[in-house]
């Protein structure tokens, strides 16, 4: 027989206990200001202050004119589980406070030097509290204004691994940075002031959000914002996102909030990522300040010590919301991409071709890039080696104005349309087509570029949608009936669609179990019928593998792309100018269903500039 040790049980003490709960929730200054700001949100404060001295190794300070705490209180609050906030299991399943576990100021004390002064308005005197471990706590009356002040010193003096595990001041100051701007974001109806040390980082004063996005990041972000405001049954969204040109190569500007809380979440960033793909490229990241509000018992925030990360009954429906949120604040804005040639051409998306080309150029070898989402060449020589052709950021408001200085507001369209009454006048030679490929308008800040085939796409998608969630589109009958054949694959597809078709404007007859084309929508020519709906088929099972779009979306994509003029289409004046009025009259004109650009855009100032002319 072994004779083993035999091991005894001991509860551990206190100290220790708290010793190592403090492990999870202080593991660097920031962790610490992270807590005390919360607490003092969580007292109603609506001004607090953060003082922090060497990245807080030395010493932080907090003060808030919250609440306060009154003398039993005090004493209780540096108790492991001691929180006022929540007092049954049933509190727990919907927390509608940051803090609820009551370990934070314990787990403070367990590591640091802690003092608290702190007076409630019913009081003549505050209390203060001084703690240091393995030491008789201090507890006597005080001076102090109405509110809370907390002052850690000596942080981890008594886990000298913990300390040495801390980076440098640069890089602890960053994250206590991030954390005070995520407060501040999250609780625009606080002032907030930050110091390190003697120097002021901000003063926020009370706002609105879009007020305290102003006043942490200047005007050049407030101004470039999108606002977001999408309702669902389980979730509210709203907030702000930024144009295109406001993206960043690091993720600093991308903030979510739950009911008020700060989150973490790849997959909801992801949502706001989606619908600006192809309009920033892919190593960028969108501005955003997401707020998301939902039922506190529909999410759990109690599975991580930090709070951060949490727990949604519905992840797939916020992130559909979120998604429909961004994509809805983008179509209204009309967003286009713009031309540009940049500085550093990165292969994204540009792709350096490997042919050496004499084209003009001085020297033989000059590389030569392709856009692959546009197709267009770019040189790069040593005299030109960036070439801008507008500066002016994604925005579409000015393509708008160019839109309606060409055909009147949008409501005059709209008329004019109906009236089928417009001024050939003033497009007639402000509008041509280069190789039967891309149609040239000329306006007052200069030229925009169209992919007929791409316009005509978003065209007929958006029209395809429409009837297919509305009451459907009318067809035109066909003379003779065509019958319909189809690998036994496809037919399984035909039948699953078969409704949808119709509502696009085709008919189908039975007749002796075979089924009959009887009629087409209007933009399938004749002859083209039965290879129409063969192709549509074909291209919806192709986007039904490929895109994470529902099938109606699919089928609408299908139809755009079977049925759009394609390059090589000769157009008149006349339909040039229809294609570009419908184009503008979509949700989203600027990238086609693929999520390509359609329209690229010159401005005049830059042909100016280019050619050394200072007008
Ligand atoms: P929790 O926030 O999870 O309750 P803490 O350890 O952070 O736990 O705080 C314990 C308790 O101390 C809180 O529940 C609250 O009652 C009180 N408290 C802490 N900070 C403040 C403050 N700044 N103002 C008023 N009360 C506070
Ligand atoms: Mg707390």
């Amino acid at each position: 027989m072994n004779n083993l040790p035999i091991q005894t049980i001991a509860l551990l003490p206190d100290h220790i206990a708290n010793q190592i709960a403090a492990g999870e929730v202080v593991q660097r200054p920031e962790s610490i200001i992270k807590e005390l700001v919360e607490n003092a949100i969580d007292a109603s404060a609506s001004s607090i202050i953060v003082i922090v001295h060497k990245a807080g190794k030395q010493a932080i300070h907090v003060i808030d004119n919250g609440s306060g705490m009154q003398k039993d209180d005090v004493i209780l609050s540096i108790q492991r589980h001691a929180t006022s906030k929540i007092k049954t299991s049933q509190d727990l399943e919907r927390i509608s406070t940051l803090g609820f576990r009551g370990e934070a100021l314990a787990s403070i004390a367990a590591v640091s030097h802690l003092e608290i002064k702190t007076r409630t308005s019913d009081s003549e005197h505050g209390w203060s509290l001084t703690i240091e471990p393995l030491e008789e706590h201090v507890l006597e009356p005080c001076q102090t204004d109405i509110g809370t002040q907390v002052i850690v010193k000596n942080m981890f003096f008594n886990v000298p691994a913990r300390k040495k595990f801390l980076k440098s001041d640069l890089v602890e100051f960053r994250t206590i940075s991030e954390t005070m701007y995520r407060a501040a974001l999250s609780h625009p109806e606080c002032r907030f002031t930050f110091y390190d040390g003697d120097t002021l980082v901000f003063d926020v004063q009370q706002s609105d959000l879009l007020g305290r996005i102003e006043a942490l990041y200047g005007k050049e972000v407030s101004q470039g914002l999108l606002p977001l405001h999408h309702e669902t049954l389980e979730v509210v969204i709203t907030g702000f996102v930024g144009l295109p040109h406001l993206a960043k190569q690091s993720r600093a500007g991308q903030h979510f909030f739950m009911n008020s809380r700060p989150i973490i979440s790849r997959s909801l960033s992801h949502a706001v990522f989606q619908p600006f793909e192809h309009l920033i490229e892919k190593n960028m990241h969108p501005f955003f300040v997401v707020n998301l509000t939902l039922d506190p018992t529909k999410v759990d925030v109690n599975v991580h010590p930090q709070k951060h990360e949490v727990k949604f009954e519905y992840e797939r429906g916020i992130y559909n919301a979120i998604h429909q949120a961004v994509s809805n604040a983008l179509s209204k804005a009309h967003i286009i991409p713009e031309m540009q040639f940049r500085d550093q051409v990165s292969d994204q998306p540009f792709e350096r071709l490997s042919i050496a080309t004499q084209f003009g150029s001085k020297t033989p070898d000059a590389p030569l890039y392709v856009n692959r989402l546009t197709g267009e060449i770019i040189h790069q020589t040593d005299h030109n080696p960036s070439f801008q052709l507008s500066d002016s950021g994604n925005i579409t408001p000015q393509h708008r104005t160019a839109f309606e200085h060409l055909f009147g507001s949008e409501e005059s369209l709209i008329q004019s349309r109906e009236q089928e009454q417009q001024s050939p006048q003033k497009i007639l030679g402000s509008m041509w087509q280069l190789h039967a490929k891309y149609i040239f308008v000329q306006h007052e800040e200069g030229v925009m570029i169209i992919d007929q085939h791409a316009a005509h796409e978003r065209i007929l998608y958006e029209r395809a949608l429409k009837a297919l969630n509305e009451q459907g589109m009318q067809g035109q009958s066909l003379l003779f009936p065509i019958p319909l054949q189809l690998l036994p694959e496809d037919q399984l597809v035909f039948m699953q669609i078969r409704t949808d078709l119709e509502k696009l404007g085709f008919t189908f007859v039975e007749h002796h179990g075979q089924v009959n084309i009887t009629s087409v929508p209007f933009d399938i020519s004749a002859g083209t019928e039965h290879e129409a709906v063969q192709d549509i088929i074909t291209q919806f099972r192709e986007y039904e593998e490929l895109r994470s779009q529902s099938s109606r979306d699919n089928l609408a994509a299908s139809m755009g792309c079977r049925a759009a003029i394609k390059a090589g289409h000769i157009l008149t004046v006349d339909e040039m100018k229809s294609l570009v009025q419908d184009l503008f009259a979509c949700d989203m004109p600027g990238v086609c269903p693929h999520g390509r650009p359609i329209v690229l855009e010159m401005q005049l100032r830059e042909f100016d500039r280019r050619f050394g002319r200072t007008s």
